[in-house]
């Protein structure tokens, strides 16, 4: 009995308001009618009334004939009464009006006037007989034979005999009467016909109107059920109605869509075409109509997984539906793409693995599990060692496939609920759940064996290890954020105590790490109140022994750390970006004191100032303005400048190495002089050299170190050399500590020196000692009073 079971076709036509249509057309068609009715009915009970006195007229003229003679022959009669009702009926017969009363016979009525010509004439002449007949009936009373008046009527009566013409006169106005009664009848009949008549119209065109508004109505209602139908069926929506029973109705779409005849899906068969983990969400949304969104999935014919965003309407109290709509349409483009980008957002594209922001969420969703199971967790963060030298040496893509090679060898080191991410660069973290620390300790061990095996990159065989801090929490609450800061200070301290080891965070390391985040603040403040300095180191020809340039080399004056070398600071300046405010400094310096020391004439011709330039510096892309804008501020000729760029800073592959040759070329056509510094620690090749604009190379100081250890280091050194002369440039050996040192660079060829055998780096005052006498300063002896 419940309705709800009853197969619901929303495509049925409604009929209700057809019904309701031809109701009230026969309603009013009715009303209409017995309106009529009731008129008519009023007005023959008049004419009934009339033709009742008329016919009355017709006996009381024959009474008052009977009265006059039985008053004459002395009987008791009232003859003047009769007259008077006679005369008074006559004329509210022909006008309208009361009609008197016939005693014992009726009571006095109210009569309407006769509009008819013909009946009014009639009743015109029953008013002259009437008025003949009493005069008549008057004279003879009075004893005359004949009334003194002439005749009303126009009638002819012969007859001398007054009672003789009493009796015809009496005759002619019962005649005149029954006459006028019969008209009266007659017209009431034609009346009657005609209601009749018009009653049949009304009701025939009732009839009519009803069934003209019947058919509009279905017309209109055929062609919007049309219209629905062609919406609903035409479109791509999938429509479902949802009863206690399951599905009750489903649409052509979804039919289409899982290539299903409609019966074959009612009950519970579209169910069966749902995703198992979604059936419950569903059957609740059909059962209860809420939530008004639903996102599900239904295997399509093929297979394969279709995502459908539904809008849930709950028509349950609808008594034509009687159940939950669902009205769903494929959203799965629009859900994978929404996936990709959330996978975008959460992932690092090179290798795949969750990044930072994801890591963080895990991080703290895990934090929140171990705060209610008490579980332990750890946070492993890795930096690779050496990786840096592979990017720059080997390339940008060598770089790529290593990290991505480490990422996979991290992924299958661990467990599958483990999250391994990149939080960038060369690191990487790994959160181990439910890991106590002897486990944490273990895996982060088995994760480091793991990276040593050599990995093949480029057809390089490489071997990269890591450097692994591990930070644990016990269990309980506690802040994701904290958990990494302890984990990256315990991984400094490991790179601290050495390469491919591990560090299990302890709370004394955080004081004696902790201080690398100041440190970058303290940088930046530094810069603006002035601390940084610069020292100049010589650089000798071994020809003339004469000075023929120097080094700059930054200094930072800091007030709590003292006067601090660069190999302290430079890192994290470049790793933070500060270092291209810092060389801008570096390079407007050098600039503005050489130009000094040109102006008190203290230069030896040649001479050029040299200046270390970071790779970030030249990354920016603006490094030629700004060398430019600080020649022309301290107004140096551009041939006193020089600059040195790190070999690994020049020989990336891709448009960084494009735009670094754009600039140094800029910068070589000024005059500006270029030397490839620490050369021979990037591997780089006289093809890739051959490209950049260059004056002179400087051989790293471990090479010239070498020369004295083995000969087949001296080798190399000697290979180094000559690949300079080959490209035709200066060549010059740093860090030159011994007179054996700086033999062996002259027996290679070395055309200048530069190291602590000449000089250590001087204070600016310093360094005017020894341009104001240069042939004394280089008695190739160790100067006194050098900070270094
Ligand atoms: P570098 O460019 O190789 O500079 C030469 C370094 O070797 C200097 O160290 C210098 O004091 C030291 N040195 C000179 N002669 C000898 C020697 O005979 N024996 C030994 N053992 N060392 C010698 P410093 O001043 O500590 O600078 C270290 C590094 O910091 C520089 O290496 C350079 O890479 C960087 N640096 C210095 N100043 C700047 C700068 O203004 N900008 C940039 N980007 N880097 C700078
Ligand atoms: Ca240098
Ligand atoms: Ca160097």
């Amino acid at each position: 009995m419940r309705r709800a079971s009853r197969h619901f076709s929303p495509f049925s036509s409604r009929g209700r308001r057809t019904l309701l249509a031809i109701v009230l057309t026969f309603a009013i068609s009715s009303t209409l009618s017995v309106a009529v009715s009731i008129w008519a009915t009023s007005r023959s009970k008049h004419q009934a009334a009339v033709i009742q006195v008329a016919a009355r007229q017709r006996t009381l003229a024959e009474r008052y004939v009977q009265e006059v003679l039985l008053l004459q022959s002395g009987k008791r009669a009232d003859p003047a009464k009769t007259a008077a009702i006679l005369r008074e009926s006559a004329l509210a017969l022909l006008d309208g009006g009361p009609v008197p009363s016939v005693d014992g016979d009726d009571d006095e009525t109210t009569i309407v006037g006769q509009t008819d010509p013909r009946v009014r004439a009639e009743l015109r002449q029953q008013l002259n007989l009437v008025t003949d007949l009493t005069e008549a009936g008057a004279a003879y009373l009075r004893g005359q034979t004949l009334p003194n008046s002439e005749l009303t009527a126009d009638e002819r009566v012969e007859v001398k005999d007054p009672v003789q013409r009493l009796r015809i006169l009496a005759a002619l106005t019962s005649n005149v009467s029954l006459n006028a009664a019969r008209s009266i009848a007659a017209r009431a009949d034609r009346q009657i016909v005609d209601l009749v008549r018009l009653q049949i119209a009304l009701g025939v065109g009732g009839l009519l109107m009803s069934l003209a508004f019947a058919f509009a109505i279905m017309t209109a209602t055929r062609r919007q059920t049309a219209h629905f139908r062609s919406l609903v069926t035409a479109s791509t929506d999938l429509v479902l109605v949802f009863g206690q029973d399951g599905c009750r109705y489903a649409s052509r779409s979804v039919s289409r869509a899982l290539e299903q005849e409609e019966p074959e899906l009612l009950g519970n068969g579209f169910a069966q075409f749902v995703h198992p983990d979604d059936r419950a969400a569903l059957a609740d949304a059909c059962l209860n109509g809420r939530p008004t969104e639903l996102l599900f999935r239904i295997q399509d014919p093929f297979g394969a997984w279709r995502q459908l965003e539904a809008h849930v309407t709950d028509l349950r109290d609808d008594k034509h539906v009687a159940g939950v709509v669902l009205n769903a349409r494929d959203v799965s483009e629009r859900v994978r793409l929404e996936e990709e980008l959330t996978r975008q957002a959460f992932h690092d594209g090179l290798t795949g693995l969750p990044n930072r922001a994801l890591f963080r969420d895990r991080l703290d969703q895990a934090l929140a599990r171990s705060q209610r199971s008490g579980e332990p967790l750890a946070v492993l963060l890795l930096d690779l060692d050496g990786f840096k030298q592979v990017n720059d040496s080997l390339g940008h893509d060598a770089g790529d496939q290593l990290l991505a090679e480490v990422a996979r060898r991290l992924a299958a080191v661990v467990r599958p609920s483990d999250t391994v991410a990149r939080l960038g660069g060369d690191e990487f973290a790994v959160l181990l759940e439910e890991s106590d620390d002897s486990a944490s300790v273990s895996l982060g061990g088995r994760l480091l064996e793991r990276l040593e095996d050599t990995i093949t990159v480029g057809g390089h065989e490489l071997a990269v290890g890591g450097s692994m801090g591990i930070a644990l929490h016990a269990g309980g609450a506690g802040a994701g954020e904290e958990l990494l800061r302890d984990a990256d200070v315990a991984m400094y301290a490991a790179k601290e105590a050495g390469n491919g080891g591990y560090e299990l965070f302890q709370p004394d390391m955080a004081r004696q790490f902790g201080e690398l985040l100041g440190l970058k603040q303290e940088l930046r403040l530094g810069l603006d109140r002035n601390e940084f300095l610069l020292h100049y180191q010589p650089e000798i020809a071994l020809g003339t022994a004469t000075i023929v340039g120097v080094e700059a080399l930054l200094r930072w004056n800091s007030p709590t750390r003292g006067l601090t070398p660069p190999l302290r600071f430079i890192p994290l300046a470049e790793a933070s970006g500060l270092i291209v405010k810092l060389g801008e400094f570096v390079l407007r310096e050098a600039c503005a004191q050489t130009a000094r020391w040109r102006a008190d004439r203290l230069l030896p011709e040649p001479f050029v100032t040299w200046v270390n330039v970071s790779g970030k510096q030249i990354a920016t892309g603006q490094l030629h303005t700004v060398v430019q804008r600080a020649l022309v501020d301290a107004g140096l000729p551009a041939e006193y400048l020089g600059l040195e760029i790190t070999e690994t800073a020049l020989i990336e592959e891709g448009p960084s190495r494009e735009r670094a040759r754009f600039q140094l070329e800029a910068l070589h056509e000024l005059g500006v002089r270029i030397a490839i510094d620490d050369f021979g620690t990037g591997f780089s090749s006289l093809g890739q050299l051959r490209d950049f604009p260059l004056d002179m190379i400087k051989v790293d100081r471990s090479f010239v170190h070498g020369v004295e250890r083995s000969d087949k280091e001296a080798a190399i050194t000697a290979n180094l050399v000559s690949l300079a002369h080959a490209l035709g440039v200066v060549a010059i050996a740093e860090g030159i500590e011994s007179e054996e040192q700086l033999a062996s660079m002259r027996a290679l060829g070395c055309d200048l020196a530069q190291g602590f055998l000449f000089a250590h780096p001087l204070t600016a005052s310093e360094l005017e000692v020894v341009l104001e006498n240069p042939s004394a300063a280089f008695a190739l002896t160790v100067p006194q009073g050098s900070p270094t």
